[in-house]
């Protein structure tokens, strides 16, 4: 029998959906929804959240006054103390005062916020693959590139809630363009769609150079050209496929890419000695080939002791691991505020 004393609702809201669960003290998921956010406009996504907080309070038969909290992990900065998220690029927020939005919603409900990478870390370290590790990251690559950090067994969120921002440390000064408004940003060469835009650029240049030679295709790129249709289609997932059959430029790029990450990787362990790495997200778990050049790398540029307290394994709760981590996050500060 379930204490509801113990339950708290966890939401995941990222750019296009809305996911949440109801979830008890271990990390178990009684019951969830998830629905497309029909609109970014942010009172009409608080509504949304309320909504799937309720719906999934109804998938687990417990009525969603009884909820004890809420946490809600946002792909974003969020400022410290207020809730207010200052930047998410998903949703094309600024200043958006969201906490004050859910709370306007569910008036009596005690409600914390964090970041999604913050709250994978959690999720992770309560129910998955970090289970009982006090000194833990969690690295993930998407069309971001991002890492959740737990030091000393407790969330490590920095002065101004942006630690962990992996994606923005500074790769090649002065090269390609990242979506921060920096350049040179390890994002700007591994995060998804930036690293598809990177091989597009150069195929463009091996298309525009065969074309001044006189051939209709050109020798650079021609697979993932074959694979793709054309260059505006290039994705990090053709660009795999086409390493995989000999293609010289996806499998360039893709090394490069996963040589920069780990180069960054090795830096952070190096300096934060953590026991565990989960290493994984939609980029990295579709390219083996990039895994395997970051993995190389940490490998080789690792302080010795460091590496050798580290083990390096694959997150566990996947897309579960926001709303496990956003509730249990919620209970373990909302227990301390009380
Ligand atoms: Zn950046």
């Amino acid at each position: 029998m379930v204490k509801r004393e113990e339950l708290y609702v966890g939401v995941d809201l990222g750019g296009t959906n809305v996911r949440a669960a109801v979830i008890d003290a271990a990390g178990h998921v009684l019951g969830q929804e998830k629905h497309r956010l029909l609109s970014r406009e942010p009172p009409q996504v608080a509504e949304a959240v309320v909504r799937a907080a309720k719906t999934a309070c109804g998938a687990a038969g417990m009525p969603f006054t009884e909820m004890k909290g809420m946490g809600l992990g946002v792909a974003g900065w969020i400022q410290k103390g207020t809730g207010v998220v200052m930047n998410a690029p998903n949703l094309g927020w600024r200043e958006v005062p969201f906490l004050k939005l859910v709370q306007a919603r569910a008036p009596k409900l005690p409600l914390w916020i964090g970041n999604d990478l913050s709250v994978a870390a959690g999720g992770e370290r309560a129910a998955g693959a970090g289970r009982g590790v006090d000194d833990l990251l969690v690295v993930l690559v998407g069309s971001g590139v991002g890492a959740g950090i737990i030091l000393g067994g407790k969330l490590h969120e920095g002065a101004s809630n942006v630690a962990g921002e992996l994606g923005h440390v500074m790769v090649h000064p002065g090269g390609r363009q990242c979506g921060c408004g920096q350049r040179g940003c390890l994002e700007a060469y591994a995060g998804g769609h930036n690293l598809a835009a990177w091989a597009r650029d150069d195929l463009r240049i091996a298309l525009a150079a065969a074309r001044a030679a006189g051939q209709r295709h050109p020798n650079v790129g021609r697979k993932l050209l074959e694979i793709a249709g054309e260059p505006e289609k290039v994705t990090a997932a053709a660009m795999e496929k086409a390493a995989h059959e000999g293609d010289e430029l996806s499998r360039r790029l893709l090394e490069e890419a996963g040589d920069l990450l780990g180069i960054a990787l090795a830096n952070l362990i190096t300096v934060l000695n953590p026991a565990r790495l989960l290493l994984g997200g939609g980029v990295l778990n579709g390219s083996p080939r990039m895994m395997r050049a970051a993995i190389a790398q940490v490998d080789a540029h690792t302080t010795k002791a460091a590496r050798l307290a580290l083990q390096i394994t694959a997150p566990e709760l996947g897309e579960q691991a926001g709303v496990v981590g956003a509730a249990l996050l919620a209970r373990a500060s909302l227990a301390l505020a009380a």
